[in-house]
């Protein structure tokens, strides 16, 4: 009789040491309330049995300079590409150091990344809930930004 092969076990997707450093450096950048808001989200998210299968959130970005900030401008006008900011060099608030702004997407369990609204709205009850001064980009009326957070 063939034996029924075990179900594979879900595994909560992990960053590598490498990853690891540099998420630690990019929320080193980051103000202390948006710091501590962001790992407070974290550790509630990692710490549920759900949402922690679901995908590991990460910060793709915190500071950044005004040279890329001017690149990014440049996407969508002189450049191709989507529109994706509508803040030039130096007016952002990832332009400022320490960065009162941090950007957040997901590694997923196949170790692909994610910008998914779903998981970003449920990231966001959390650091809202985290500290009641985090802005939501995804919160904003006109051009939605739901990856930002900002203090
Ligand atoms: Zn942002």
């Amino acid at each position: 009789m063939p034996v029924a092969k075990p179900k594979p076990v879900r595994a909560a997707p992990q960053l590598s040491g490498v990853q690891q450093r540099i998420q630690t450096a990019r929320l080193a950048q980051a103000v202390p309330s948006l710091g501590a808001a962001y790992a407070r989200a974290l550790a509630r998210w990692v710490g549920d049995p759900v949402l922690r299968l679901t995908g590991l959130p990460i910060i793709t970005e915190c500071y950044r300079s005004p040279e890329r900030q001017d690149e990014l401008y440049a996407q969508g006008r002189s450049k191709p590409g989507p529109v994706v900011t509508y803040k030039r060099g130096g007016e952002s608030r990832h332009n400022q150091l320490p960065a009162p702004a941090l950007d957040v997407a997901f590694l997923l369990p196949d170790g692909e990344f994610s910008w998914s609204g779903l998981l970003l709205s449920k990231f966001a009850r959390l650091m809202k809930a985290a500290d009641a001064r985090v802005h939501w980009g995804g919160d904003w009326p006109r051009f939605k930004d739901r990856p930002h957070f900002e203090v």
